[in-house]
């Protein structure tokens, strides 16, 4: 039997950047979109009776956030040491799977891992899948493609990378197809580079870690396996390179050059700025304990990406929301909304195309657009309900307490409250970038 939901007499954002469409009613059927209609316009065909309706005057529909950049393997860690060494593969993955739950209950329906440890995403994405765990759709990333003096490639070279690390070390491009074609074998959605040298952050004008044969090679590689690309790039050289090799979008892009615009443009090359791990870090940093070095380093980062930013969007490139959860700094299920938040506030972009970038944009990017990420007939029924207007307020996309419902393939999300905590274990803990976790 078809399972029928009508969610009657909202104002409808669709994601697609459209104006949104008052007193609207959307329909589900067997967890899709059937047909959305303003009152007094059933379709003809959407007549028959719906097993439950949701009156939803004064409220705001959405589609479920789409977070394209959460580390789910990262465990709120504090140092790279966390990040990369402690807790091991059985315990990443059993936390992974636990805070998943948190990101989907705060209203994100899909995320983007581009970076994990272990296989620790791709493992977190099928169990969620097969049904085993509650969660958000995920779009999945294995370990960094890292070249030596990477942004990655933290340890000193006597330790080299270890295995459990974020990254993996390609020392030529014959390592680098074969831990694409490793990667795909072990059934990742995307490939993540880590592109910038740590060279760069002394001397911005200093080249990335990869040759453009290298970029070029490895982005070929994934393509022809039918896998996407991104890369980190924070630094102008890098950013170029990227777009020139033609990966899927670019992350940070914080120092690019504005005469690089037309190059993002010309391949329709979207960034996804993910500013929230460094906003915090600025604005919070002092009260949970960062080094004042770091932020001071973090608010020259930021205020380049904004100045930037601001000519790459009023030149027309496309934008991603990513807010770069799983650190100390950004704990899960807290932050994620809090990247559309800035795009307003710092980018001075529109809240409804701040709206398109955290939900259309970032499933256009994946090649899901047709599956998610709009509130079209034909795609998953993943929205929110809001109690309010986020085009007068973008807060309430943050504010639990005014997100009235989440629903997931028109499925209602269930929500503990209190948000669960935990006790860190001891194995999974070290020296930290602050003393606490950042909790708004
Ligand atoms: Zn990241």
């Amino acid at each position: 039997m078809r399972r029928i939901l009508e969610i009657a007499g909202c104002t409808l954002i669709d994601g697609t950047g459209r104006a949104p469409l008052p007193d609207a009613t959307l329909r589900v059927v067997d967890g899709r979109i059937a047909a959305v209609w303003r009152n007094g316009e059933r379709p003809a065909d959407q007549q028959g009776p719906a097993e439950q309706v949701v009156q939803a005057q004064g409220k705001t529909v959405i589609p479920g956030l789409i977070d394209a950049h959460c580390h789910i393997s990262y465990g709120e860690g504090k140092t790279a040491e966390e990040v990369d060494i402690y807790g091991g593969p059985e315990w990443a993955a059993v936390r992974a799977v636990w805070n998943a739950q948190k990101v989907l209950q705060s209203g994100v329906t899909s995320f983007c891992d581009p970076g994990s440890t272990w296989n620790v995403a791709v493992s977190c994405r099928d169990a969620i899948n097969n049904g085993m765990f509650d969660g958000p759709r995920v779009f999945a990333a294995g370990r960094h493609i890292c070249a030596d003096g990477g942004f990655a490639d933290y340890f000193p070279s006597w330790l080299g990378m270890p295995v459990s690390a974020e990254g993996v070390l390609c020392p030529t491009s014959d390592e680098m197809r074969r831990e694409v074609r490793r990667q795909v074998k072990n059934r990742v959605d995307l490939v993540k580079i880590s592109g910038d040298s740590q060279a760069q952050d002394t001397r911005p004008d200093a080249s990335p870690c990869f040759s453009d044969d290298e970029l070029s090679c490895i982005v070929e590689t994934a393509h022809g396996l039918g896998r996407k690309v991104t890369i980190h790039s924070r630094y102008a050289k890098t950013v170029a390179a990227a777009a020139r090799a033609g990966v899927d979008w670019v992350i940070h892009a914080s120092y690019m050059d504005p005469a690089d615009i037309g190059l993002l443009l010309d391949r329709q090359v979207p960034i996804c700025a993910t500013m929230t791990y460094t906003a915090n870090i600025v604005q919070h940093g002092r009260d949970v304990g960062v080094d004042p070095n770091y932020i001071e380093v973090k608010k020259r980062e930021l205020d380049a990406l904004v100045n930037a930013h601001r000519k790459a969007i009023e030149a027309g490139v496309p934008m991603m929301a990513g807010s770069e959860a799983g650190f100390s700094v950004t704990p899960y299920g807290q932050w994620h909304a809090r990247e559309i938040e800035l795009m307003v506030e710092l980018l001075g972009m529109k809240p409804l195309d701040a709206i398109t970038a955290g939900t259309f944009n970032n499933a256009k990017a994946f090649g899901w657009e047709h599956e998610v990420g709009s509130l079209q007939p034909g795609r998953w029924a993943d929205l929110l309900v809001l109690d309010g207007d986020p085009q007068a307020d973008i807060r309430v996309l943050s504010d639990r307490k005014r997100i009235a419902a989440v629903y997931k393939g028109g499925e209602l999300v269930p929500r503990t409250d209190p948000v669960p905590t935990r006790r860190r274990m001891g194995h999974e803990r070290s020296l930290a970038v602050s003393s606490v976790p950042l909790n708004r």
